[in-house]
């Protein structure tokens, strides 16, 4: 999947003939479909997707569709003006990996493949392991020991995956599925694969759609592998070539302190990035110390006039905090991007005046643990009904 500079693969496709006005009534005839591939938050713009892929080959779960979110509480905790949560984890195995993998599956299966894999800091592997289920597909998974959720591991394992642990982590996983996935006969879907950031882009097109094609001022996003921020800034550059937007927003990248090699490359302007041997954070998603995708993370911040920043674990659990007691809820890593929100308005990188899209990469349920650090302990002994009455009477 990667080509002979080492420099990763990319979709160019050829809009110069895509009529704006004509994809837009398409798109919004197929919001009336409940049923087929159409009706996906992926395929329903599958002429920006990928638009040479046979109907017949596709797999779906129906992903994409997600919500989006005009929260106060969240726009109050960061300081700006509005601020649009876009939740992710409302995808059907609950994180933003079904965008891309419905298709990179669907790729692998008009490729002829039979068995796929991936390396994985959890989500991915949710993700593939239930396309391969849905498809009667073989799936191999690489997993960092101890360095994956364990509600993560276990829906992967539910799904029916073969589950392996990797010596150094997913770093190392990724590098052995490029260099060996291909003999090995597996169709590798790590984020190296093209046809994942061709499905990721869906999301903000969605959102661009929700919104009536206009978008806020800035898109912030938590930034790991970099696979989503490559993807969001090739969709709105896109929509931008065609006139399906009249103009793109910015883009703010966020890390994690402990593991936020890209945002040190981009503060100190340096031109290579430097991984980090050892990435640590609670957010274990973007726990990801030499990210694949940053060349062409590069490339977005450059063109979509972007910003990084990095935030710590104890932001980033405020963050999530808002974001759960809102009502939409999330795990720590999706809660990244509104600590980076808040941390750049407090800045004056973004002003208080401006409006800002955030991406909530996944689901609350994904991280248990995380859910134990940040809600007190319910203490739940039982109370006779006459205690418990007086109690809640008390309590009004
Ligand atoms: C994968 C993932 C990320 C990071 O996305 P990249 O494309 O790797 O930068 C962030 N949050 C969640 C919940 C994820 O699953």
């Amino acid at each position: 999947m990667s080509c002979d500079c080492g420099g990763l693969l990319e979709v160019r496709q050829d809009f110069r003939l895509a009529d704006a006005e004509r994809l837009k009534t398409l798109f919004d005839c197929r919001l009336a479909l409940r049923t087929g591939p159409y009706a996906s938050g992926v395929w329903r713009y599958k002429e920006l997707i990928d638009p040479e892929l046979e109907e017949a080959h596709i797999v779906t779960r129906g992903e994409g569709n997600t919500g989006l979110y005009d929260c106060a509480p969240a726009a109050i905790h960061a300081g700006v003006r509005r601020v649009w949560l876009k939740a992710q984890g409302e995808n059907p195995s609950g994180s933003f990996k079904d965008n891309g993998m419905t298709a990179a599956v669907s790729r692998g299966v008009f490729a002829g493949y039979r068995a796929f894999a991936c390396a994985s800091t959890g989500n991915t592997s949710s993700s593939l392991a239930m396309y391969a289920a849905w498809a009667g597909l073989r799936c191999v998974v690489l997993v960092p020991p101890g360095g994956v959720a364990a509600n993560k591991l276990m829906q992967t394992l539910a799904y029916g995956a073969e589950v392996y642990g990797i010596e150094g982590g997913y770093d190392a996983g990724v590098r052995l599925l490029n260099r060996c996935g291909e003999a090995l006969g597996l169709y590798v879907c790590n984020s190296v694969n093209p046809f994942r950031i061709e499905g990721q882009k869906s999301m903000i097109i969605e959102a661009a759609h929700q919104l009536g094609w206009t978008l806020p001022d800035w898109v912030v996003l938590p930034g790991g592998a970099l696979s989503n921020a490559s993807a969001l800034g090739k969709g709105l550059l896109e929509m931008k070539a065609i006139g399906l937007i009249g103009k793109v927003p910015r883009i703010a990248v966020v890390q994690a302190e402990g593991a936020s090699p890209f945002h040190r490359m981009i503060a100190s302007g340096g031109g290579e990035l430097v991984p980090e041997p050892a990435p640590r954070t609670a957010a274990s998603a973007i726990r990801i110390g030499n990210p694949p995708s940053w060349r062409k993370a590069a490339r977005v911040l450059r063109d979509c006039a972007g910003v990084t920043c990095a935030v710590s674990d104890e932001a980033i659990m405020a963050a999530k905090r808002v974001i759960d007691r809102s009502g939409i809820g999330c795990e720590p890593a999706a809660a990244a991007g509104l600590a980076g929100l808040k941390k750049l308005a407090a800045e004056g990188t973004i002003s208080r005046d401006e409006t800002a899209l955030v991406v909530l990469t996944g689901h609350m349920l994904k991280d248990a643990d995380a859910l134990r650090v940040s809600v007190p302990d319910p203490g739940l002994s039982p109370l006779a009904p006459d205690e418990l009455f007086s109690r809640l009477a008390g309590v009004r």
